[in-house]
């Protein structure tokens, strides 16, 4: 999700842009995907920057930890960054301190996805499994539990 705030950086502190963002594809380094069902976007003009409440519904998909079976799950979310304003371009950074983020970036281009992702990694559970009772998938042959009974396990018995 990529913005140009350079109209608005001009605005008096406290002017407010508000944006909706709907079905829109993020996807990270790592292939996870998060797909933005809705996101309102509210941006609150500070000295130097802005602040964002970001409100989205949002569907995960992730990999069950034992098993590696994909799941998807939705969210709704309702979080805050500040943006800084700086006239580096092509260059953002992102600073995470106990939860609250910080985008330094050029107003041309606010690309709001790696705050989204920073977001969404430190509010996400420790594991995602896909059933409390999920076996998931044999050590030796990788054979998934769930669905068959591997020659390893009969041995073991
Ligand atoms: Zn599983
Ligand atoms: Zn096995």
């Amino acid at each position: 999700m990529k913005f140009n705030l350079s109209d608005f950086i001009e605005k008096n502190n406290g002017a407010i842009k508000d944006i909706i963002v709907t079905n829109e594809k993020i996807i990270f380094e790592n292939n996870e995907f998060l797909y933005i069902n809705k996101c309102k976007l509210l941006f609150n003009k500070v000295t130097d920057g802005c602040l964002v409440k970001i409100d989205m519904k949002y569907t995960l998909e992730i990999i069950c930890d034992r098993c590696l079976k994909e799941l998807n799950s939705s969210y709704s979310s309702t979080f805050y960054a500040s943006i800084i304003f700086t006239n580096i371009i092509n260059k953002s950074e992102i600073s995470n301190i106990d939860g609250d983020l910080v985008l330094k970036t050029n107003s041309n281009e606010v690309d709001l996805n790696e705050i989204i992702r920073q977001h969404e990694l430190s509010s996400r559970p420790m594991k995602y499994i896909c059933s409390n009772d999920c076996k998931g998938l044999c050590n030796l042959c990788g054979v998934n539990l769930n669905i068959n009974i591997c020659k390893c396990q009969k041995n073991l018995l």
